[in-house]
């Protein structure tokens, strides 16, 4: 897959001063997952070392000026962040990693001023701002955020399910395809929004004879919608439960007790997600349970991140 960041996060030595801020996770371990394509629509403006900027109120409009001279630079940045957006849309992402705080790339944590220098809030860098307004459903998170486990974890399952379906949608599919798709997401589903997992499950079943074209679209909005939301220990818990459920005539009332003790802990955050998932995903394996191997829930991403390992991954 391909994401968008910030060059700096990749260690480039680009920023105002000539630094980087190189981030491990990104580098380090998505690296062998992803492709990157790095942008840095200050450098493009301004070239590296240059003045450091900030963002600032005048009169209700969001300008940028210098924090050395006040110049107002608005323009020469608002013009190189059209031009980084244009190269980004001849990528076919799966999602952007910005730097937080900073005026150009922060995720509403660049600090906005008012005239007289007093800080007045939070804001969009300027260019973040732009690739929310265009690519709006596509995933986005900041890597101070990213230090969050369980921002991290939903983030990573966005944008791997976000990947599937772009490869599902290049593949030219049928409406057995897609009816397909959705029946190995539907506890990932699930897991993320059960109201739109309903509704997804109503757009396939196609009661209003779309075409396949329309289906297909209406299907993409309502999936990419749900991959965006927040998964939650209850949601979870639910998800598990169910899962459970598949195995009640094979496994003895000991075995189902501790399979229940495991999903409890889990939910009370004395063990971690991972626990009862590979106990599951071992009775799928057992008791040759294809529904629930093809579930895209049970390993939603490359297990090497690890990222269901934490207790903090879930709240
Ligand atoms: S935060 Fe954005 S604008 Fe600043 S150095 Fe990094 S990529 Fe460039």
């Amino acid at each position: 897959m391909t994401l968008a960041v910030s060059s700096c996060l990749l260690g480039e030595k680009i920023r105002f001063d000539g630094g980087h801020k190189r981030d491990r996770f990104i580098t380090d371990e998505l690296c062998g997952f992803a492709e990157f394509v790095p942008f840095c629509p200050e450098h493009l403006a301004f070239g590296t070392p240059r003045p450091s900027v900030r963002l600032v109120s005048v009169e209700g409009a969001v300008r940028v000026h210098s924090n050395k001279s006040g110049e107002d630079l608005s323009d020469a940045l608002l013009q190189s962040c059209h031009d980084e957006l244009t190269n980004l849309e001849a990528k076919s992402l799966c999602g952007i990693i910005f730097k937080s705080k900073s005026p150009s790339c922060g995720m509403k944590s660049a600090k906005l001023y008012l005239e007289n220098g007093y800080c007045e809030g939070k804001e969009d860098g300027v260019f973040m701002h732009l690739c929310r307004e265009r690519f709006p459903l596509l995933p986005m998170e900041e890597e101070g955020r990213l230090e969050d486990a369980w921002l991290r974890e939903n983030f990573v399952m966005q944008i791997f399910a976000y990947d599937a379906y772009e490869t599902f949608k290049a593949s030219n599919p049928s409406l057995g395809d897609l009816v397909r798709f959705h029946t190995i997401n539907k506890f990932l589903l699930q897991s993320k929004d059960e109201a739109l997992y309903r509704e997804l499950g109503n757009i396939v079943a196609n009661r209003e004879n779309h075409t396949l074209q329309m289906l297909l679209g209406i299907y993409e909005l309502g999936f990419k919608t749900a991959i965006a939301r927040k998964s939650s220990i209850k949601k979870t818990r639910n998800v598990l439960d169910h899962l459970a459920g598949f195995f009640k005539n094979e496994l003895t009332k000991s075995e189902k007790e501790a399979l229940h003790t495991q999903i409890g802990d889990y939910a009370s955050k004395i063990i971690p997600l991972i626990v009862p998932v590979s106990t599951i995903y071992l009775y799928a394996k057992k008791y040759n349970t294809e529904y629930l191997l093809d579930q895209t829930f049970l390993t939603p991403y490359p297990k090497t991140l690890s990222l269901r390992s934490h207790i903090s991954g879930g709240k």
